[in-house]
């Protein structure tokens, strides 16, 4: 038989008791030509051929008998795709089916690798999110707790000239101060009570607006040594009654800041306050002014509670107050020293400091000096 003869030949499928049967015949100028195969002759003798072809593709053949019997070949145990083409289409008396392995195998892994770090990415990507939303979440708590111990500290701070204004009101209204020294005192108490309330107030509104950026800033040519002089003057006044005092002690060349002598008031006001409040034990605060270049220095020292480090960066927070403060019981509302760096920032200035707990604080102002 001729290999173009067989084109044009009949095929069937013979089901034997070896199995199926592959008949190819052909009937020709009265001769029967005819051509038996089963699934052995078939693999060794066309099989084997292709097989190196097959291999090197990572191509795998299995013929399976009509009823599901393995006839020829090995299907892969996992990770390849298959192709199936039934014995009704293919003519031939077995299902044959067409494994693609071996580099898709490969494939299989790369893709599993790949599907790995996929997930791998898309947990760390959920962890860090999630770390995120905590440090944000834990921020606004912490912002909120920050905001809930300004109101309660505020009110404290109210109620106490509050209280004492109302009792000394009274007694007076009741004509129970006899002398006319002590109506004369009480009337100093009455008047120093409503200042601090005053500045409260006032302190409060320039925080306000400090925040918003509407504090208005009226510049103008101030003699720091005169300056601080006269701001420690004004402070000493109210502190007769807590017997501290302050020492000045300035440059002797004269410089000049080109300054807003309320908001830098406030500033100066703020630190005296702080150094004498933290001080339990020490009655004396010391301020110094020094020239230092083209800027002047204005140091407030005492020698009270001093600062942890791990606080001294944060205290110039907004509402921040240190834990000396609050475990001691001292009053304060944490906003001193964040309204008193703003001030000194919108002056070309810096403040900064030097604490150590138990020895005492030393908190700098620089200012540029007038000209420099
Ligand atoms: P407060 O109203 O609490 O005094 P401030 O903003 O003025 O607010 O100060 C913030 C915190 O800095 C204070 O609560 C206190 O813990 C700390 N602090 C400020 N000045 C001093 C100082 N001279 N000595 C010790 N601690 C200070």
């Amino acid at each position: 038989m001729r290999d173009g003869d067989v084109l044009s030949t009949n095929r069937a499928s013979v089901p034997t008791s070896g199995g199926a049967v592959l008949l190819i015949w052909r009937i020709a100028a009265g001769e029967l030509h005819g051509f038996a195969a089963d699934a052995e002759y078939l693999e060794k003798h066309w099989l084997a051929e292709l097989k190196p072809l097959l291999d090197s593709r990572g191509v795998r053949l299995v013929l399976t008998n009509p009823d599901g019997r393995r006839v020829l070949g090995e299907a892969p145990s996992r990770g390849s795709r298959s192709a199936v083409r039934l014995a009704s289409v293919t003519q031939l008396p077995w299902t044959l089916q067409v494994f693609q392995s071996g580099d898709d195998g490969g494939a299989w892994q790369s893709r599993r690798t790949l599907l790995l770090a996929g997930i791998a990415v898309l947990v760390a990507l959920i962890l860090t999110g999630g770390w995120f939303i905590g440090r944000a979440v834990s921020h606004e708590m912490a912002v909120a707790q920050l905001q809930s111990d300004f109101v309660s500290a505020v009110s404290h701070e109210f109620r106490t000239p509050l209280t004492s204004l109302c009792q000394l009101s009274e007694l007076l209204m009741r004509g129970r101060v006899a002398g006319e020294q002590d109506r004369l005192q009480y009337y100093e108490l009455l008047h120093g009570e409503s200042q601090r309330l005053r500045r409260l107030v006032e302190s409060l509104l320039n925080f306000g607006r400090l925040e918003s950026g509407k504090l208005q800033f009226r510049f103008e040519e101030l003699d720091a040594a005169a300056f601080v002089r006269q701001s420690v003057a004004e402070f000493a006044k109210g502190q007769q009654a807590s017997g501290h005092r302050i020492e000045v002690e300035t440059d002797a060349a004269s410089s000049v800041i080109h300054g807003d002598r309320e908001t830098l008031g406030c500033v100066f006001w703020n630190l005296f306050e702080n150094a004498v409040k933290y001080s339990p034990d020490c009655d004396t605060v010391w301020v110094q002014l020094t020239r230092k270049g083209k800027q002047v220095e204005i140091a407030v020292r005492d020698r009270g509670v001093g600062i942890p480090r791990n606080e001294q960066r944060r205290i110039f927070g907004k509402f921040v107050r240190g834990s000396a403060a609050r475990e001691s019981g001292i009053r304060g509302t944490g906003i001193g020293l964040a309204m008193a760096r703003q001030i000194v920032r919108a002056h070309g200035g810096e403040v900064s400091l030097e604490s150590e707990p138990g020895k005492g604080s030393t908190f700098r102002v620089l200012l540029p000096e007038r000209g420099a």
